[in-house]
């Protein structure tokens, strides 16, 4: 059986034996099942996110790092780096701000009231609602950005970010940029490589994991909390529809002066690599073929656009990261100021920067965005059953925007003279 099978069926198993223990729970000689099921069956759970937590550091400091250094060395095409940026910017806004603005108006997750089901990390106030607006602005940038590692997981991830943008900017600086491209890039790469294997360490444990964390949860709730799981994959697919056939045509024909139509036909095949194989990386090659033949976007650019693309422009998992938190706040009823929504909300597109082009790069990202608002980070099990499905339409939206940047900085540019093999 495939992962996607195995979850989907650790998910299923989790919810029916859950759901058929529930009414044991206080039933007169039962005393022994939830100790069983909320201390043993529940570590299963705990060791998979304790996998997870134990390289959200190191994994965000090297894709940050990286990927503000990548970006930055696009500054020799100047008019280029920067209509990439600023495309990149907009599209991730728009999509967040849809998938925000559809949950709060379905709101799937309300009515579910799940409580945490001893999970050891307790739930945190964000220090930031408790502060005065100038200190939490103030406090985006760490004075001491090694403090913001070791309080990464206890709410303080964002100055850690911003920190690592920086860092990557001054990387990617003349002068600078030839003495790291040969040292702390590879070792960057490196870290990152290997953080991404403890990831797919978790996934080898991940069906034992969601079994055992759906399990605790169903056993300690009941049923009612998995219809709000439909909801929740209604709310994700409507939003990523909204920003492949709305947002994505209006950018073509605004900016690109582009037939909607005629782009995403010709992008066809692009979307099938990328819906089957849920990896914008894997789809890289296929989308630069498609741009330079298909589409007719210089090439020079469509390997900037596309490359950078793969990992720093990932306007459908932005949407999904963002949707995913607060859906999970409504179903553990933490109530969100308006601040911390905003911080959702620009997390999730710095999230966008920081996440892989694999299969499931999301996952670390949502548990440090869950971390930081103080949702339980067992949540994820709820939504890991439907992830794999999820996974392949955002992935597919992921790519549809490189695609759609590029044509748009690739407006006007001139064809390349002679376009060199790599
Ligand atoms: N699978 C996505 C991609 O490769 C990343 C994610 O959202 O997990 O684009």
């Amino acid at each position: 059986m495939r992962r996607a099978a195995w979850l989907l069926t650790a998910l299923l198993a989790g919810i029916v034996l859950g759901g058929a223990l529930h009414p044991l729970k206080d039933a007169e000689g039962f005393g022994w099942l939830t100790p069983l099921i909320g201390q043993w069956v529940a570590m299963i759970g705990q060791v998979f996110l304790r996998l997870i937590f134990m390289i959200v550091v190191p994994l965000v400091v090297s894709a940050l790092m990286l990927g503000a250094f990548e970006l930055g060395c696009g500054k020799g095409m100047g008019r280029v780096f920067l209509k990439t940026l600023g495309c990149t910017v907009l599209a991730s806004t728009a999509a967040v701000a849809i998938g925000v603005g559809l949950v709060v108006l379905f709101t799937p997750g309300v009515g579910a009231n799940l409580t945490a089901t001893g999970s050891p990390e307790k739930i945190i106030e964000s220090a930031a609602a408790a502060k005065p607006l100038t200190e939490a602005l103030l406090d985006l940038l760490p004075k001491n950005p090694v403090a913001s590692a070791t309080r990464a997981l206890e709410g303080e991830i964002i100055g850690l970010m911003v920190a690592c943008l920086i860092i990557g900017a001054a990387m990617s600086a003349a002068g600078v940029r030839e003495k790291v491209a040969h040292t702390l890039v590879p070792f960057l790469e490196q870290v990152f490589a290997v953080c991404m294997t403890v990831v797919g360490f978790a996934m080898v444990l991940a069906p034992a994991g969601v079994f055992s964390l759906v399990l605790n949860t169903v056993f300690t709730n009941g049923l009612g909390v998995f219809a709000t799981l439909l909801g929740y994959v209604g709310v994700v697919v409507l939003a990523l529809l909204i920003q492949q056939f709305v947002v994505y045509p209006i950018l073509l024909v605004l900016l690109a002066k582009r037939s909607p139509w005629r782009f995403m036909y010709d992008c066809r095949e692009v979307y099938l690599y990328a819906f089957s194989t849920s990896s914008s990386n894997a789809t890289l090659p296929k989308a630069l073929q498609t741009a330079e033949t298909g589409l007719a976007i210089p090439a020079r650019i469509s390997r900037f656009v596309l490359t950078v693309g793969a990992t720093a422009n990932q306007n459908g998992t932005a949407l999904f990261e963002g949707v995913t938190v607060l859906f999970l706040a409504q179903v553990y009823d933490v109530d969100l100021t308006l601040g911390e929504q905003i911080t959702v909300v620009l997390m999730s597109i710095v999230a966008g920067i920081g996440t892989a082009g694999v299969p499931g790069g999301s996952l670390p990202l949502i548990v440090i965005l869950m971390q930081t608002i103080g949702v339980p980070a067992e949540g994820i099990g709820l939504i890991l059953g439907v992830d794999r499905f999820l996974d392949m339409c955002r992935t597919l939206v992921n790519v549809s925007g490189d695609l759609v940047i590029a044509a748009v900085v690739g407006r006007g540019e001139p064809m390349d003279v002679d376009t060199p093999a790599d």
